[in-house]
């Protein structure tokens, strides 16, 4: 049975999994709801959006996306408030992101309706997979890859986007201890550390899994010129408290213009916070661990939000950061939960109700 809503085919599941899934002990994108958008791009066009079931995909040896790592996705929330209404926080951002990304990558740019149609005619169709119970939500995965054939090193001439969703519980169980990175690198300048492209992970896992070996689970990435600054936490945006001011680097074309991030910023104003957007060094967060003026560390993004930061790695000393009880962390992780669970008032116009 095929349906039609806002424009975009529905072929149903003829049986659903959610009868399996146990909604009070979600782990993180690791189950996948019944159905899913997709989307092809061939003979120079996007093809008409289909929800279909969740399936796996059928690929050529020689798709390109193997050999040449066309590659590039997003990272996204659905919420349910308690009166049941389903809401997405800044959309439209993650549209526009994506495109970024395709561009850099010479990949083909989405329309805004085939993203937004799509996505919320899933969001209808896998409604009753959107958890919730406090702290859960519905992760989205948008993604696009070079699907087209060829061993010449080139551009494809067809791709796939494709947007899945896992109903998800909280990302981190607790505070992090990081390394700060002075040997390996994320992104360089004129690079594509901005988008948000496989490889860019794949590149981390290595260095990743030293740290790990070393007791941190996670990488603070610094300027791949001199290691000097520092740029991201994992695949997180990095904040810093010196005192009470909020630091974080500013976006450039080695770090991810995060969602949160910027949020984050506009949040942090309006509490009176007082923010500087600059680079950050790492002989300032040194000097400020051993005097005693830096309070917090944190990386902000939509898996986590928020991810607190209980110390810090750099050339062999360990630097602990102290307990707070009011921290900043917290303090902007409950105001911008509260604004996507629809728990407050969303003076920023962030929230997208999905109807
Ligand atoms: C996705 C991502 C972020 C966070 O972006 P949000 O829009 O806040 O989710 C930060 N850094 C990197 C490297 C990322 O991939």
């Amino acid at each position: 049975m095929e349906a039609v809503m806002n424009n975009v085919t529905i072929e149903k599941a003829k049986t659903s999994k959610i009868k399996d899934v146990d909604f009070d002990n979600l782990s993180f994108g690791s189950i996948y709801t019944d159905h899913m958008l997709v989307c092809d791009y061939k003979n120079g066009q996007w093809q008409a959006p289909k929800v279909v079931p969740y399936q796996p995909i059928t690929l050529d040896p020689s798709s390109k996306i193997f050999h040449y790592g066309q590659s590039i996705f997003e990272g996204m929330k659905a919420y349910k408030d308690e009166s049941g209404s389903v809401w997405l926080f800044r959309p439209l951002e993650n549209f526009k992101r994506l495109n970024k990304s395709a561009k850099r990558m010479a990949m083909p740019e989405l329309p805004e309706s085939y993203f937004m149609d799509g996505l919320t005619t899933l969001l209808h169709v896998d409604s009753d997979w959107i958890p919730q119970n406090a702290g859960s939500s519905l992760y989205i995965r948008p993604f696009m890859f070079a699907s087209g054939n060829g061993f010449h090193a080139s551009p494809a001439d067809e791709y796939k986007f494709i947007i899945c969703c896992a109903p998800s519980g909280s990302y981190f169980s607790g505070k992090v201890k990081v390394l700060i990175e002075k040997q390996y690198s994320r992104a360089a300048n004129g690079g594509v550390g901005f988008a948000k492209t496989g490889g860019n992970y794949a590149g981390q896992f290595y260095p990743t899994r030293l740290a790990a070996e070393k007791g941190y689970q996670q990488v603070i990435w610094t300027d791949d010129n001199n290691h000097e600054f520092i740029e991201e936490a994992g695949a997180m945006n990095v904040f810093v408290r010196i005192n009470d001011t909020l630091l974080t680097a500013p976006t450039n074309d080695r770090i991810l213009d995060g969602i949160t991030r910027k949020s984050i910023l506009d949040i942090a104003e309006d509490e009176g916070i007082k923010t500087e957007i600059r680079k950050v060094s790492v002989k300032e967060v040194v000097d400020a661990a051993k005097n005693g003026s830096l309070k917090e560390m944190f990386g902000a993004g939509t898996a986590a939000v928020v991810s607190p930061i209980s110390a810090f790695g750099y050339e062999g000393v360990d630097y602990d950061l102290p307990e707070l009880k009011d921290s900043y962390a917290s303090l902007l992780k409950k105001r911008i939960t509260d604004i996507q669970y629809n728990r407050a008032e969303d003076k920023f116009g962030w929230r997208h109700e999905v109807v």
